[in-house]
């Protein structure tokens, strides 16, 4: 069978080019209105196209798509103008003069993925797209005319990461003050300048390191339940013992938590460390005095339960009496801005030397953690990335954050 594609302004103009090339049996297999696109994209026009065969028998509609394999048949408008399915493909003469179609089909026409058709309406569907994308970033460049447009697209991957906007605006302008125009268009480049920028926000205070030397180094974890205070305490224990041969002490504040405790028992017994939980600060200051020959003493401060989460001023008297050489405040990547704002607020009332984000592998935005180490403004400790103890624990390096906020995997 010959197979033929008419395109016109209007159907009349359409099936009589179709009768005139292919004469007065042609089969109508399809017809669809077509929207071109004409001045730069942003003016259409509605033009009508008819596929249309000869050399096509008569007879079941299914059978003939079989033998064909080709397209699925036309609607074509019945009397009055309303477009229905005919049990069989119609004929040029039956058709004219031509009816009007005046609805789309509910079923639109199914083309190969390599046809014509397809290839117009991918180029179509790009078109559009391009022309979204390029309206948003008018709207955007003028909801922010101080980015400067050569780094928007670095400007909105820092927002999307959630930096905060006034952050992500110093960086792209900073960014755009200093480098050469030419560079400004390497977007490795410049990706690494803006790396460079933000690892200068991300002050890091180095591992847990012993100074004096004698008695242990006491080092406590605050933060709210739930965020990873214990898995961090018995991967630090294990890294201190595996990697320094270090001697380290445990202590735990009594919690309504036994699994937390078992869990954190079975660490303790692993590694060859004295565990020891505690109800007062009494008894935690004499537990800390009993692991004098420790180089390391780390306290793990759970709560009585969920809900009488150890309390703020009781927090304070348990590290009076610890009187820990630091005090981490570990939140998680996971949480959302309203929490994290509220844990800070809590914990910097009671005392904060260095942060410690765990759940990197789960966080839906890293650039939160550059928000919180500034609104803290105390210098980050550790990132923890996954539950394996100890292996899923790292030393915060300003670079690695500042790539995992661009985007890059752990
Ligand atoms: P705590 O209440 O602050 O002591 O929190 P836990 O140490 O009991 O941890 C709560 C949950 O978070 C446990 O299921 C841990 O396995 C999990 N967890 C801790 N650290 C990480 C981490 O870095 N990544 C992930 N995905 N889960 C973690």
């Amino acid at each position: 069978m010959n197979l033929q594609t008419f395109r016109a302004p209007s159907m009349a103009e359409c099936l009589a080019e179709v009768k005139r090339v292919m004469g007065p049996d042609a089969v109508i297999l399809h017809t669809r209105t077509v929207a071109m696109k004409r001045f730069l994209g942003l003016r259409r026009r509605e033009i009508v196209e008819i596929t249309a065969g000869r050399g096509l028998n008569g007879g079941p509609r299914g059978t003939r798509r079989a033998l064909t394999g080709g397209p699925r048949m036309m609607e074509i408008g019945a009397q009055g103008g309303v477009a229905t399915m005919p049990a069989a493909p119609a004929q040029i003469r039956d058709v004219l003069p031509p009816p009007q179609i005046n609805r789309p089909s509910a079923d639109p026409p199914i083309f190969p993925p390599d046809s014509a058709q397809m290839r117009e309406i991918m180029q179509q569907v790009n078109g559009l797209s391009n022309m979204v994308k390029e309206l948003m970033k008018d709207v955007r460049s003028k909801d922010t005319p101080e980015v400067p447009e050569e780094l928007f697209d670095e400007y909105t991957t820092l927002t999307n990461a959630q930096v905060e906007r006034e952050t992500a605006k110093e960086i792209v302008k900073t960014i755009h003050r200093t480098l050469r125009p030419d560079h400004l268009t390497q977007k490795s480049f410049v990706r690494e300048k803006i790396a460079e920028q933000l690892e200068k926000l991300l002050p890091t205070s180095g591992p847990i390191q012993r100074m004096k030397t004698n008695g242990p180094h006491v080092v406590a974890l605050i933060g709210p339940t739930g965020v990873g205070k214990t898995t961090t305490i018995a991967k630090l224990a294990a890294k201190l013992k595996l990697d320094e041969n270090r001697k380290v002490g445990l202590v735990t504040i009594d919690t309504y938590r036994i699994a937390a405790v078992d869990q954190l028992r079975k660490y303790a017994d692993i590694i060859g460390s004295p565990l020891r939980v505690v109800h007062t600060p009494e008894e935690l200051s004499e537990a800390v005095r009993s692991m004098r020959d420790c180089d390391f003493v780390l306290i793990d401060t759970a709560g009585r339960s969920p809900k009488d989460a150890l309390k703020l001023n009781e927090l304070r008297t348990f590290l009076e009496a610890a009187q820990p050489e630091e005090v981490h405040l570990v939140l998680s990547t996971t949480a959302d801005r309203g929490c994290l704002d509220l844990a800070i607020e809590k914990f910097s009332n009671v005392r904060v030397d260095k942060l410690i984000f765990t759940k990197l592998d789960e966080a839906p935005h890293v650039g939160m953690v550059l928000t919180m180490v500034k609104n803290v403004g105390k210098p980050l400790s550790y990132v923890t990335t996954g539950q394996g103890v100890p292996a899923d624990i790292e030393v915060a390096k300003g670079r690695r954050i500042a790539q995992l906020i661009l985007g890059s995997e752990l």
